[in-house]
């Protein structure tokens, strides 16, 4: 299986390399075939992209947004033909099977870049009459964005950072992680297939000091990241340096309260849903499942039954559920967490191990597994694990639980499920998180803002904020009389 592009990065508008820099082998996780090799970009790179976008963004900024707007929406409908192709690359790139790719990754990009298309002609300002004069504010782009991404959503990630800051008037250097390199380089093709201008879009590619390498850099104004909590404080800290704006979307622990009086099969639906998609590997998964007592042992029986259920295999087979990790690296990290949660003394329920499939042996699998009789002050229940590993926690009262919730650094999302209408509203209005769900789990829409609050990030991607993260506000003041001077 190969998926070699025809070289490692994508600026000005055309394929470049740059054969000084350090190997990056890109591997298919289900087998550990090597599918491309590429090579990092060294200083020169980065410099020549930063020039590249400098140059181009002037001019994209120029045009009127419903133009840069009709772009983007040509860019969404060759995302959606090529579905299937972009599909299978990123199989072949995360390992997430082909039955989840199809539906969640280069189809939420066009989502994306359809939205907000249609929103890039109405970046509007406002206008305060003084009488004697007017102020009025313009909502200018910032020049060119540094986005830098995780390895779990990569065409995703890519469209959710570059289509706001695109319809804004801005230019984009993507930097894929290095694990998953492949399918930011085919969203650069089809941008400039839709009619962006060379140079708006470019793609270089680096592990963390290329990207180091960008937040740094003085020509670039904001920084967007997707990664863990720990690289959005490096990056914060290399971004004050130049006082560059930042977007972060990091981790969490989120918790998923289910309350008695919730739809058993609904509520296990979201909780597997919340740990188990996309191999666990979601920065919102709902990884602290908190059951009240009167619902635990039917919710847990149904867990179990359902968990036990679920196939893994072949990522390319449409009716497998469940690929392997990422990498083998990130393997080890999940499966040191199985055994410390076994230490720990969580009732482990189902899974616990290393799958065995054949033909896939060489492959980053790890089994979904259910903890059970999990407390607060366990490891497994505090700390981001980014895999197939769901804690159940019991609860008694509503106030209990609120605060236990609470009880973490992170606050990327929430979920609570109940019959009980006012109090699904009352927990979700005192549960400190960016994104919360009343009733379902992890349902990410396009026009639904997404972030975290503490130390899971700053500021919102997707919803119409989103946009205003990649402007800034210019205030004109207009005499309309003479100029008072008591000189
Ligand atoms: P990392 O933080 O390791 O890496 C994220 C990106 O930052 C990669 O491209 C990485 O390059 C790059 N990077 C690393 N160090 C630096 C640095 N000092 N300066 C600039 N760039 C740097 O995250 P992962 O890729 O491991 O992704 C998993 C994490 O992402 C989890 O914590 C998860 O919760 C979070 N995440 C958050 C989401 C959100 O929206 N809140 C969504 C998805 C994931 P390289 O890969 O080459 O090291």
């Amino acid at each position: 299986m190969r998926a070699q592009p025809p070289a490692s990065h994508f600026i000005d508008g055309a394929y470049v390399d740059d054969p000084a820099g350090v190997e990056i082998v890109s591997r298919y996780p289900a087998t550990d075939e090597v599918i491309a090799r590429l090579t990092a970009a060294t200083a020169a790179t980065v410099d020549a992209a930063v020039a590249a976008a400098t140059r181009a963004q002037v001019e994209w900024a120029a045009l009127p947004g419903r133009e840069r707007g009709r772009i983007l929406r040509r860019a969404a409908d060759i995302l959606r033909e090529r579905n299937r192709d972009l599909s299978v690359l990123e199989t072949l790139d995360t390992g997430k099977a082909l039955q989840e790719t199809l539906v969640a990754d280069a189809a939420s990009g066009a989502d994306c870049l359809e939205y907000f298309g249609g929103l890039a002609a109405s970046v509007e300002g406002s206008t305060v009459d003084l009488g004697s004069a007017f102020v009025y504010t313009r909502r200018e782009p910032l020049g060119v964005v540094a986005a830098i991404g995780a390895w779990n959503y990569p065409i995703q990630i890519a469209c959710w950072k570059a289509a706001p800051a695109l319809a804004a008037g801005n230019a984009v250097i993507f930097k894929p992680a290095e694990t998953t390199p492949l399918s930011a380089l085919k969203l650069a093709e089809i941008l400039k297939e839709a009619g962006l201008p060379d140079g708006v879009y470019n793609v270089v590619q680096g592990h963390g000091d290329t990207g180091r390498m960008l937040v740094r850099h003085p020509g670039i104004a904001k920084v967007s990241l997707t990664g863990e909590s720990g690289t959005g404080r490096k990056v914060m800290a290399d971004a004050a340096e130049t006082l560059k704006h930042v977007t972060l979307e990091l981790g969490g622990k989120s918790p998923l309260i289910v309350f008695d009086d919730a739809h058993v099969e609904n509520a296990v639906s979201a909780a597997m849903l919340a740990n188990f998609y996309s191999t666990g590997q979601i920065c919102s998964n709902g990884t602290r499942v908190f059951v009240q007592k009167g619902l635990k042992d039917r919710f847990l029986d149904r867990l179990v039954a359902r968990t036990k259920a679920i196939r893994l295999g072949d990522p390319l087979d449409e009716d497998t559920h469940l690929g392997p990790l990422v990498s083998h690296e990130h393997r080890k990290k999940v499966l040191s967490y199985l055994e410390i949660g076994k230490a720990e003394g969580a009732r482990l329920l189902v899974g616990g191990g290393v799958p065995k499939l054949q033909g896939f042996e060489g492959g980053a699998w790890v089994e979904p597994t259910v903890f059970a009789d999990v407390t607060d002050d366990m490891r497994i229940a505090r700390e981001e694990i980014f895999g197939p590993v769901m804690a159940v926690l019991d609860f008694e009262t509503e106030e209990e639980v609120v605060a236990r919730a609470n009880d973490t650094p992170f606050g990327l999302a929430a979920g609570v499920f109940t019959a009980d209408i006012t109090r699904a509203h009352r927990v979700i209005g005192r549960i400190k998180a960016g994104t919360t769900w009343i009733n379902a789990y992890n349902l990410t829409p396009v026009e639904m803002p997404f972030g975290g609050m503490k130390q899971s990030g700053l500021g919102r991607e997707n919803g119409r904020a989103a946009l205003d993260a990649y402007t800034q506000v210019k205030s004109v003041y207009v005499a309309m009389g003479d100029v008072e001077a008591p000189y």
